[in-house]
């Protein structure tokens, strides 16, 4: 279960950094609110705050957007599961993607050759970079 426990690290960095980011955003809305609020006293305080609370918000946000493009970028990447089924009477092999319920040795409908049941022979995760390695579940 490589493909799972690194995605499952990457999930962990990121919640952390949107932690990070979320309260960069809400102090730098903190120094926004109260830099506008004492602008009229036309101190230069207040405009630094402002700018600075304006810079906080804009990088946070954008990195927020960066961050979720990434992760949902992530989630398509996720190579899919594929089933193997098989006729042991006449070995007619059918190849599809991973159904909820399907397990090793599981019989299904009957073949379309013979008429015979056919068996879920294999379960793996279909690798496409790298050497195509059948990874199994
Ligand atoms: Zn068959």
């Amino acid at each position: 279960m490589t493909v799972t426990s690194q995605s499952t690290t990457a999930t962990r960095i990121s919640s952390f950094m949107l932690m990070v980011i979320l309260v960069t955003l809400a102090l730098s809305l903190v120094a926004l609110i109260f830099g506008v609020s004492v602008l009229d006293q036309n101190s230069e305080a207040a405009w630094v705050l402002v700018l600075v609370g304006f810079l906080g918000v804009a990088t946070s946000t954008y990195v927020l957007f960066q961050t979720r493009r990434r992760l949902s970028k992530l989630k398509i990447v996720v190579p899919p599961v594929i089933t193997t089924i098989e006729c042991k009477k006449c070995g007619v092999k059918d190849v599809r993607e991973f159904q909820r319920g399907d397990y090793m040795f599981k019989e299904l409908g009957p073949c379309q050759k013979c008429n015979d049941k056919m068996m879920i022979t294999a379960i793996y995760r279909e690798v496409k970079d790298k050497e195509k390695a059948k990874v199994p579940v």
